[in-house]
């Protein structure tokens, strides 16, 4: 971690516990371990805290914690190994991450954190799809998969199955400050997985295309105290 990070961390850690209870709502990093040594808030803070700054492996994380000023700010006086934050991570409670993540963006639309990205007086949520974990060989059973036409080196066609895990992201956009509000996987029965297949978007009705984002606009006008005003789904993104 360079200096700058450091510095930028002091900050974050400083301003998130004057504003939203930093220590309070790491309450939220409960996780499925049966008696952990190293408990859930500091390895959930920790992970956190290396987003902030970009560290980019558990393995350099684990070495970031062994910093005395990082043992402090996360609340626990040892190092934290790659192994724990993998385990760990691996048995959040979504949930409770959710409900954090619901409290805050409350917290910052009672402080009009949002007024800059008002558009003609209303707050738009967007609707866009993100894919992650695309493998030819590995999958698991949340995984969404489809059929490539490729060629082989003799320049034969071929079909292989292609596995990948792809999200709804629910996201208030704006010129200073963007927050996620909600995010959704899309799942193998999921109409919106169709715009995956063969460029089944394409086949997709605009209206069908909206109706799919249904149970995703239902929690969120759940969860939010008085939702944005407007919506809009990324087609360009869904068609992609
Ligand atoms: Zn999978």
């Amino acid at each position: 971690m360079t200096n700058t990070d450091f510095s930028q961390l002091s900050h974050f850690v400083c301003y998130a516990q004057k504003r939203f209870d930093l220590s309070v709502l790491a309450g939220c990093f409960a996780d499925a371990r049966q008696q952990p040594d190293i408990p859930s808030r500091a390895v959930g803070l920790s992970l956190v805290l290396g987003e902030v700054v970009h560290i980019p492996s558990l393995l350099q994380l684990q070495q970031e914690t062994k910093l005395p000023q990082w043992q402090r700010w996360v609340g626990y006086p040892h190092s934290i190994s790659h192994d724990t934050f993998g385990y760990a991570s691996e048995r959040l409670d979504p949930w409770q991450l959710r409900r954090a993540g619901v409290w805050i963006c409350r917290k910052l639309k009672r402080g009009k954190a949002f007024e800059t990205n008002k558009i003609a007086g209303l707050l738009v949520v967007s609707l866009d799809a993100n894919e992650q974990f695309c493998s030819d060989h590995r999958c698991c059973e949340d995984c969404l998969s489809r059929e490539l036409t490729c060629k082989d080196v003799q320049g034969q066609e071929f079909k292989k199955t292609q596995y990948y895990h792809k999200q709804v992201y629910a996201q208030l956009s704006g010129p200073e400050l963007s927050v996620i509000l909600d995010v959704e996987p899309m799942r193998h029965a999921d109409p919106r997985a169709k715009t995956d297949a063969g460029g089944g978007a394409r086949r997709t009705k605009s209206g069908d295309l909206g109706r799919a984002f249904d149970p995703l606009h239902r929690r969120l006008s759940r969860t939010g105290s008085r939702g944005p005003g407007a919506g809009a789904v990324d087609r360009a993104q869904a068609d992609g």
